[in-house]
């Protein structure tokens, strides 16, 4: 990495759902008071992570042991997370996970068979992408390919899918990846994947120009409240049950109005 690169300074890819749920949420999240995922939900989407990235390296012998091996790695890979959340908390998790060792792998090899399908190969995990053009950076699942074509972005996600398509903050995540990686790769993207692996189903996402469009104004008004710009409140049923709650009652005549 660059040495003149300030992380400070740049928007990232994953801050687009916090927008999305509440351009307020991400006011709070500059200013240090985000809303930390709870242990389980913490767990469920690194487990799911890494059974995705696992998918392609060992084929057709998911089983109970490889689930155990997976848990072995999970644990010296995010040392650092594991070690803050309580043991009967990672244990418990583990085991229901390890009861439900026949339908994980049956969703292996369906995520699996939909990759062969489509001819798709993984070239990278987890590659850090950045633009000094957009000022943007994020770390993207899967990069895949076919043959010699463009690269397709591919996001990973342990939680439900939609009842068609994918949702909106997925697509406009694959949008802002598309942009990374063809400042890295150059053009020609033209579709990207969400793997909702909890569910066994992999999401085509078409790249039109009117989503490009639709994530550039996104960063745009991002980047406003990076820059110091506080959105007013949604007043909505998010609000009842939002854990920043208390924090965002503030007086409305000591805010900028945003929209
Ligand atoms: S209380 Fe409502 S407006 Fe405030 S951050 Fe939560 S969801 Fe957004």
């Amino acid at each position: 990495m660059d040495d003149d690169f300030d992380s400070g300074a740049y928007l990232k890819v994953s801050e687009i759902p916090i927008y999305l749920s509440c351009p307020r949420k991400l006011y709070f999240h500059y200013h240090g008071k985000g809303v930390e995922p709870v242990s389980e939900q913490l767990l469920n989407n690194i487990f799911y992570k890494e059974l995705s990235y696992n998918i392609h390296e060992i084929e057709e012998i998911w089983d109970k042991g490889w689930i155990e091996d997976l848990f072995d790695e999970i644990e010296m890979i995010y040392r650092d997370i594991i070690e803050k959340i309580k043991p009967e908390i990672f244990e418990a998790f583990k085991g229901d996970v390890i009861a439900d060792c026949d339908e994980i792998c049956e969703i292996a090899g369906r995520i699996h068979s939909f990759y062969a399908r489509e001819g798709l190969e993984i070239a990278e995990t987890g590659r850090f992408l950045r633009s000094k053009r957009f000022l943007l950076s994020g770390s993207l699942d899967k990069v895949m390919r076919a043959d010699s074509a463009s690269p397709v972005p591919v996001i990973v996600r342990g939680g439900r899918m939609p009842d068609n398509g994918v949702w909106k903050s997925d697509r406009m995540r694959i949008m802002a990846y598309t942009i990374l990686l063809e400042e890295e790769f150059g053009g020609g993207i033209y579709r990207g994947f969400v793997e909702y692996i909890s569910e066994g189903e992999v999401r085509e996402v078409t790249i039109r120009d009117y989503d490009r469009r639709r994530v550039l104004k996104l960063l745009r008004m991002m980047r406003r409240i990076k820059n110091g710009a506080i959105p007013e409140r949604l007043d909505s049923e998010a609000c009842e049950v939002c854990s920043l709650r208390d924090a965002c009652v503030i007086e409305r005549s000591l805010l900028s109005r945003f929209f």
